[in-house]
């Protein structure tokens, strides 16, 4: 298994819709392993596959006592639209906000084997799953905020010289992110 580097704002490959991955894929087991291991690396609580460069749909989670993967994922969600807990993303490290998401999500799906999956949460699980899926569909969770937030997170990425940033290690990136949506564990 490896440790894959992970794609970072303002890398095209994180706004750029996943492929579904459809039925009679064999080959997906050691790429799950190694987003197993990557998540794990960096003490992520979710990884979404367009994170470490591949185009596909495909997460991993663990969170809150809950560890899987989902192939080719539909989201349900239900309940209010929350601000709690908050949220980072491994692929903006050094920023934390806090969006409005459903406070209940179910995501059901494929396994590596070809096996049906289905995972419900509720709070920081549901909120894993939402941001997860936005992931897949080319979104980022700074998307989805709104008024000041929206105005002070692009103030901060351009700050940060977002974009700009080359050769960082990965031993580097790897400290840099452990305080951000990996932080809640
Ligand atoms: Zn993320």
């Amino acid at each position: 298994m490896s440790v894959l580097p992970i794609r970072t704002f303002p890398d095209p490959v994180l706004r750029t819709p996943a492929a579904a991955v459809g039925p009679g894929r064999t080959d997906l087991h050691r790429l799950v392993q190694d987003m197993f291991e990557t998540m794990d690396d960096v003490g992520g609580v979710g990884l979404a596959a367009p994170q470490v460069g591949v185009g596909l749909r495909i997460f991993t989670f663990d969170v809150e006592g809950q560890r899987g993967h989902v192939i080719d994922p539909v989201l349900r969600t239900d309940g209010e639209l929350v601000t709690e807990p908050g949220e980072g993303c491994l692929s903006v490290p050094g920023l934390r906000y806090h969006p409005e998401r459903y406070a209940e999500a179910v995501v059901s799906g494929v396994d590596a084997a070809g096996e049906p999956v289905e995972y419900r949460g509720e709070g920081l699980t549901a909120r894993c799953f939402q941001h997860e899926v936005d992931h897949l569909d080319g979104m980022l969770y700074i998307d989805r905020l709104t008024g000041q937030d929206r105005k002070d997170s692009r103030r901060r990425l351009r700050d940060a010289g977002y974009g700009r940033v080359t050769g960082t290690t990965q031993a580097d990136r790897a400290k840099s992110v452990s305080s951000s949506f990996g932080g809640l564990r």
